[in-house]
C-alpha cells in the first residue's frame, strides 16, 4: 500500500475554550463545564483546573474538593455545535478527504498533498487559520495512519502540533504509557498491568498471540496499533449513511392528532436506533407523501443530540410546515443527517442527566426485551377516557 499522510485535530478543551470566547474572563482561570454538581460528571475542564488532578468524566463533586476554586459552568450543546460546525466548514474548504470524529476532532487523509505544498507545511498554515478565524485553539498531528496521528496530537497538547515522519512511528510509540492507545480503556489498562505491561514498547516485543488469548480480536488490535499498524482509511463526511424511518399508514390520515402520535412513534423508534448506534444528528429531515402521491420535505440543523425531547419538537415543527393541503396523508417518514459519533457518555450536561439515565434504563429494557417493550404514551393510540386507571399520575413518560 502507499504510503499516507494521515492529518488528526482535535480543539483542546473545546468546551472550555467556546466558554472563554464568550467570557474572556475566564482566561486563565481554573474553568470546569459539566452539569448541576450534585449528581453531573466533568465534561471539559481547563488546563489550570487539571493541576488540581481534574479530568474529563470525574463526578463533578470530587472536581470541586479538589480545586474549589474553580469556575463551573453548565455546558450549552447550541453554543458547542455552532463552533463545531464553523470549525468543519473551514476544514471543508481546505482538506480534500475529511471525516468528522465527534463535535470536536477530525481526520483528513492529505496523501499526495506533498507533491504542491509538503503536508506539514500545509497543516501549520491550516492551524493558524483556525485559531486566526474562530479564536479556538487546536492542536495536530500528523504521520502515516489514523491512530498514530491521534496519538501525536495528544503528545502535542495544548495548542501545539507533531510530526511523526514516516519509519519513526515505533521508536515515537514505545516510551508512551499503553493507555495513550486509542480503545485502552480503565478495564485493558487494569488487565495490562496484571500482566506486567505498562508500556508500548513491551506491547511491540510480545508475540501477538499472547495479547490474543488475553483479549481476544481486541488483542491482536492492541498489538497491531502498538506497532503502528492501522490501515483504517478516513471516512468522508458525506459518505456516511443517514439514518431514516418512514411509515405508509393503511388508511390515508387527515387528522393531525393521529399525525402527531405517528410522528412521535417514528422519531421514538429512529432516535433509539441512533443512540444504539453511539451517533448524535445535527440534522432533521421530515418527508410527508399527499393522497395523491406528491411529496414534499423540509429540513433543518438542531444541536448535536440523541434525545426525544429535543428531536420530536423540531419534527413537530416541520410537519405544521409541511402539512399545507387539505388532502389526507398516506405516508410520513423521518431522517437524521450529520451524524457524529459520541465521544463522551451522553450524561454530558445536568439538565440531559435524568433524562439520560432513564433512557438508559429504557434502551437497556429494549435491548434485552425487543424494541416494542416500551412505547411513549404520546406515540399510541389516545385512550378513551374510561379505559384510563383512577390514578394515572405516572411520572415517567413511559408506559407498557
Ligand atoms: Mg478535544
Amino acid at each position: 500500500m502507499a504510503e499516507r499522510a494521515i492529518l488528526h485535530l482535535d480543539l483542546d478543551t473545546f468546551f472550555v475554550s467556546v466558554e472563554r470566547l464568550k467570557n474572556a474572563r475566564l482566561c486563565g482561570r481554573p474553568v470546569i463545564v459539566g452539569g448541576a454538581l450534585e449528581r453531573g460528571v466533568v465534561a471539559s475542564c481547563s488546563y489550570e483546573a487539571r493541576r488540581f488532578g481534574v479530568y474529563s468524566g470525574m463526578a463533578l463533586k470530587l472536581a470541586r474538593r479538589l480545586c474549589p476554586e474553580a469556575v463551573f459552568i453548565r455546558g450549552n450543546m447550541a453554543d458547542y455545535s455552532y463552533y463545531s460546525r464553523l470549525i468543519t466548514s473551514i476544514l471543508e474548504e481546505e482538506v480534500p478527504v475529511l471525516e468528522k470524529a465527534s463535535i470536536d476532532e477530525f481526520y483528513a487523509d492529505l496523501t499526495g498533498l506533498d507533491r504542491y505544498y509538503g503536508c506539514w507545511k500545509w497543516a501549520t498554515r491550516l492551524r493558524k487559520r483556525i485559531l486566526r478565524e474562530s479564536g479556538l485553539p487546536i492542536s495536530l498531528g500528523l504521520s502515516t495512519s489514523k491512530s498514530v496521528a491521534k496519538i501525536a496530537t495528544g503528545e502535542a497538547k495544548p495548542n501545539n502540533q507533531l510530526y511523526v515522519q514516516s519509519g519513526r512511528e515505533k521508536p515515537f510509540l514505545a516510551p508512551l504509557p499503553v493507555q495513550k492507545i486509542p480503545g485502552v480503556g480503565p478495564k485493558t489498562h487494569r488487565t495490562l498491568a496484571t500482566m506486567g505491561i505498562r508500556h508500548i514498547h513491551t506491547l511491540q516485543q510480545m508475540p501477538p498471540s499472547v495479547l490474543q488469548t488475553a483479549f481476544g480480536k481486541w488483542g491482536r488490535l492492541l498489538w497491531e496499533r502498538a506497532n503502528a499498524i492501522d490501515p483504517r482509511p478516513v471516512t468522508p463526511h458525506r459518505q456516511r449513511k443517514s439514518l431514516s424511518a418512514e411509515r405508509t399508514f393503511p388508511q390515508d390520515l387527515f387528522d393531525l392528532p393521529s399525525l402527531l402520535t405517528a410522528l412521535s412513534a417514528l422519531v421514538e423508534k429512529l432516535a433509539y436506533r441512533l443512540r444504539q448506534l453511539g451517533m448524535y444528528t445535527g440534522l432533521i429531515a421530515l418527508k410527508i407523501r399527499y393522497a395523491d402521491f406528491r411529496t414534499f420535505s423540509q429540513q433543518t440543523k438542531v444541536p448535536y443530540t440523541a434525545f426525544d425531547e429535543e428531536i420530536l419538537p423540531v419534527a413537530t415543527t416541520l410537519l405544521h410546515k409541511l402539512y399545507t393541503r387539505r388532502m389526507g396523508i398516506r405516508m410520513l417518514g423521518i431522517a437524521f443527517g450529520d451524524l457524529i459519533p459520541q465521544t463522551c457518555q451522553l450524561d454530558f450536561f445536568d439538565d440531559r442527566l435524568r433524562t439520560t439515565r432513564l433512557y438508559q434504563a429504557v434502551d437497556a429494557l429494549r435491548n434485552k426485551y425487543g424494541p416494542h417493550i416500551l412505547k411513549k404514551a404520546a406515540s399510541m393510540p389516545p385512550t378513551p377516557l374510561h379505559q384510563l386507571p383512577q390514578h394515572s399520575k405516572n411520572p415517567l413518560p413511559y408506559v407498557r
